[in-house]
C-alpha cells in the first residue's frame, strides 16, 4: 500500500519484517523478494535516486539500452506494489535499537513536515550515495550536461566515451588517476584541476609520458546545447573542445540515519558478508553504499541476497510445521 501523511498512522504499531531504507534499484528489488518469501516489508524513500539522474541505462540485460532510470523505477515500484508492499516517501532520520527491533524515525513532507515512527525486526540500508558535482557559480549550467555525455561512472559509460576526446573533471591528484583507466577506451583525454589543488611533478611526468593534457585554468561554464557537452570555457575565456566528460569528485554516502549503531565500515562503505549482511547481524547494506561494484545489475542482485538471508533467519526462528490441517484424515500410512 502507497503511505502518505494521511494514512501513515496505520503502520505505526506493525513491527515489520523488514525496513528498506531507499527505492532506488537495489531497495525495489529487496522488497519485491521479501514479499514474495511472504513477508512483510516497508520501503521508505526520499527519491532522486542516483538511478533517477541515469538518462539511459545501458548495461541491463533484458532492458532497451536506452533506457532512463527513471523507467525502470517506476517499473520497480508497481511491481512492489502489486505484491502488496508498503512505500512511504519520506526522509529516514534516525534508526534506534532497541532490544531487537529497530525504531525508525523519519520525517514525512519537506513543507507542513510530519514525524513518525515505525518498527521492524530487519533493516535494509539501501540508501547509496550521490555523485558530487563541478563546483560552478552557475550550477543549472552542470545539470545541464551532467547524466547525458558529461558522466560519472567509467564502468556506466567508457564504451560511450571510446575513442572520443574527454576531459576529466577531479577533485585531487587521487582522483584523476582515473584517466590511467579511462586510457583502455580512449587516448584523447584532457584533465582538470580547476586550480583547485596542485599535481606533483611525477604526475605530471607521467601524463606527459601517456601523452594527457593537463589543464589547471579555472572553467567558468560547460558549453554544448540539447544536453550534449561539447567543450569548457575557461576562466581565461579560451575553449577547450571535448566530445565527453567523466567526472571524478567522490561522492556523498547516505548513511547518517546509522550514526548510533556501531557497523564496520571501509572508508565510507559497509561492509558485508556474501548475503550483504553487515557486522550487525538484523542489518543488511545494499547497491552502492556498500563495498562493491557501483552497478544497476548489482544492486539488484544485492536486494535478492539481502531479502534471501532475511527469510533465512526469520525461517529458521520459525521453523516450518506440518500443515496438519491440509492431510486427508482418511489416508493413512499404515495400510
Ligand atoms: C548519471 C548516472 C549514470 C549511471 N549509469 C549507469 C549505467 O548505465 N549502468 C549502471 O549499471 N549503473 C549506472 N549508474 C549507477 C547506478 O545508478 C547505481 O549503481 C544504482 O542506482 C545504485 O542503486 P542503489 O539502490 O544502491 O541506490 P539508488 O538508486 O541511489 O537509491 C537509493 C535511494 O535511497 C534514497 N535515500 C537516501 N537517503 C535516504 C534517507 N535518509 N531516507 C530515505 N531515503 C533515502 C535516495 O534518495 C534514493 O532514492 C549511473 C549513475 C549515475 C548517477
Amino acid at each position: 500500500m502507497q503511505l502518505s501523511k494521511q494514512n501513515f498512522q496505520e503502520r505505526t504499531d506493525k513491527v515489520y519484517d523488514a525496513i528498506v531504507i531507499g527505492g532506488g534499484a537495489g531497495g525495489l528489488s529487496a522488497g519485491v523478494y521479501l514479499q514474495r518469501y511472504l513477508l512483510s516489508s516497508l520501503i521508505i524513500d526520499k527519491g532522486k535516486a542516483r538511478s533517477f539522474w541515469m538518462q539511459e541505462l545501458h548495461n541491463y540485460l533484458g532492458l532497451p539500452p536506452d533506457t532512463p532510470g527513471r523507467t525502470l523505477l517506476k517499473h520497480g515500484k508497481d511491481h512492489y506494489l502489486s505484491v502488496g508492499g508498503d512505500l512511504l516517501n519520506a526522509y529516514v532520520e534516525e534508526v534506534v535499537e532497541e532490544g531487537d527491533i529497530f525504531v525508525v524515525r523519519v520525517k514525512i513532507g519537506r513543507q507542513d513536515s510530519i514525524y513518525a515512527e515505525f518498527r521492524t525486526k530487519y533493516l535494509i540500508a539501501a540508501s547509496g550515495i550521490i555523485d558530487n558535482l563541478p563546483f560552478l557559480d552557475d550550477m543549472q549550467n552542470v545539470y545541464e550536461y551532467a547524466g547525458y555525455n558529461l558522466h560519472v561512472c567509467l564502468i556506466c559509460d567508457g564504451y560511450e566515451m571510446a575513442d572520443k576526446k574527454v576531459g576529466i573533471f577531479g577533485k585531487n591528484q587521487r582522483s584523476l588517476e582515473v584517466a590511467f583507466s579511462l586510457g583502455w577506451f580512449t587516448p584523447h583525454i584532457t584533465l582538470f584541476t580547476q586550480d583547485m589543488f596542485d599535481v606533483t611533478p611525477q604526475f605530471r611526468q607521467r601524463l606527459e609520458d601517456y601523452g594527457y593534457e593537463l589543464i589547471e585554468e579555472p572553467i567558468e561554464k560547460f558549453i554544448g546545447e540539447n544536453h550534449q557537452m561539447t567543450g569548457v570555457q575557461l576562466m581565461n575565456s579560451s575553449v577547450v573542445e571535448l566530445e565527453a566528460g567523466l567526472i571524478s569528485m567522490g561522492s556523498q554516502y547516505h548513511s547518517g540515519y546509522l550514526s548510533s549503531i556501531d557497523i564496520q565500515r571501509q572508508g565510507e562503505n559497509l561492509v558485508t558478508d556474501k548475503m550483504c549482511r553487515t557486522s550487525h547481524p538484523r542489518i543488511f547494506a545494499i547497491g552502492d553504499l556498500k563495498v562493491g561494484l557501483n552497478q544497476v545489475v548489482i544492486a539488484a542482485a544485492d536486494g535478492a541476497l539481502a531479502a534471501t538471508g532475511i527469510w533465512q533467519d526469520i525461517r529458521r526462528e520459525k521453523g516450518v510445521k506440518p500443515r496438519l490441517d491440509k492431510i486427508d484424515s482418511s489416508f493413512s500410512l499404515v495400510s
